[in-house]
């Protein structure tokens, strides 16, 4: 008996009837290491967050300093931090320019609920629009707009007044009336198993909430940072949401979410009550040191100009493969669709077995989810496609 796997299982409070239960010591670009030292490629980057694959040096040292600066001090937005208001800048210069505005939380599900509280504040409106099959978090506020009945049931009531709508659907925006304070949408669909809607729709889209006063919420906390290609994912879509959110990437390997806006929106938050959206750590200095010396990197080596061309290079490796029914992409954001769930679950024990980190979607397990860190070299990618081919060959 492996007595930290038993440790692990037993006071590490678990909600995945199978955790994988590997012990990683270290990680370094795209491989991590386990106890054993045995070695695997990253193929899900942390699901969407190592977009600079792990350990890397700027990032460490951005945060050494940091450390030997200061950590915690107050609540957030009481002192002026250097890291913060640097990496606020810094975001604001590489979005549109209505998008001025940035409120700091810690994950991606917390910087959901802050959209949608300042939603509601802008709009003095009580509904929340949002897609069937969306995943935007799992605490009350984005669970209550999850587009999965079967993972909302357990947990009712939850929030009144939502409403869910079909992704790429043009007639459903009809749905959105003079009711609706927000449509929350994800620019791509990611636990939906990657899926994709027309420019045409989101311009559409755009349209129907100006028109009845609603606020367009873009949720990239998957998409942002490089992941399809563009810096932003609502680059490829020539539409400016009212407010965007960020996390995973964001913090280049730490923790932060944020919910960015114009400043004349975000200013409502201030006022009739005063402090309305609060948070001890939100924008914790560390994690801002950290996400601040990602993104320099990021703007400095443009990885996202890489991304279509390892993207095609992945798509074709893994073409002609048996019992594959779909291969869906948006850059390094990709899922092998299968015949079946039985298929994928295979899939990936086996390429766990043989060192390459891959998983399933939450709305989607029959799919093979690929999103390895955007630094990924040539050599990475076509070691770990022989691999999926040749366990998928042998199924
Ligand atoms: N939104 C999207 C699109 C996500 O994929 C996720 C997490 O997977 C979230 C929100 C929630 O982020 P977090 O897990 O940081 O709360």
């Amino acid at each position: 008996m492996n007595k930290k796997r038993d440790l692990f299982l037993r006071h590490v409070a678990q909600t995945s009837p199978e955790p994988l239960g590997l012990e990683i010591v270290s990680a370094s670009g795209c491989k991590l290491f386990d106890v054993n030292g045995k070695e695997y490629l990253d193929f899900i980057s942390g699901v969407s967050v190592s977009n600079l694959g792990h350990n890397n040096i700027e990032i460490n040292n951005a945060v050494i300093e940091q450390i030997n600066k200061h950590a915690h001090l107050l609540v957030y937005g009481e002192f002026i931090q250097s890291a913060q208001v640097e990496y606020a800048e810094l975001l604001c210069s590489v979005l549109p320019k209505e998008l001025n505005n940035v409120y700091f939380v810690n994950s991606g599900a917390e910087a959901i609920d802050g959209a949608m509280k300042l939603s509601k504040r802008v709009t003095g409106k009580p509904e929340i629009i949002s897609c069937k099959n969306a995943y935007h978090g799992s605490t009350h506020g984005p669970l209550s707009i999850m587009g999965s009945e079967e993972y909302k049931t357990a947990f009712r009531p939850l929030l009144p007044d939502t409403r869910l709508i079909e992704f790429g659907n043009f007639d459903d925006l009809n749905f959105i009336t003079d009711r609706t304070a927000a449509v929350v949408i994800e620019p791509v669909q990611g636990e939906a198993g990657v899926r994709t809607a027309k420019k045409e729709y989101f311009k559409a889209l755009s349209s129907r909430c100006k028109e009845v006063g609603a606020m367009l919420v873009f949720d990239e906390v998957q998409t942002g940072f490089g992941r399809t290609g563009k810096l932003f994912a609502l680059e490829h879509f020539d539409v400016t949401p009212d407010i965007l959110v960020l996390a995973k990437a964001l913090g280049g390997g730490y923790p932060i979410g944020a919910f960015i806006a114009n400043e004349k929106i975000m200013k409502t938050l201030t006022y009739n009550p005063v402090l309305g959206h609060i948070t001890t750590f939100g924008g914790h200095p560390v994690s801002c040191a950290a996400g601040l010396a990602a993104l320099k990197i990021m703007l400095r080596e443009k990885y996202f100009n890489e991304v279509a061309k390892k993207e095609k290079m992945f798509v074709s490796l893994l073409s002609d493969m048996p019992h594959v029914k779909e291969i869906r992409s948006a850059g390094l954001l990709m899922a092998i669709e299968f015949n079946s769930f039985d298929i994928s679950s295979k899939v990936i024990k086996a390429l766990l077995n043989n060192g390459v980190i891959s998983d399933w979607f939450l709305f989607a397990p029959e799919s093979l989810r690929i999103a390895p860190p955007l630094i990924i070299s040539e050599d990475e990618i076509a070691a770990g496609c022989e691999k999926i081919k040749k366990i998928v060959n042998e199924i």
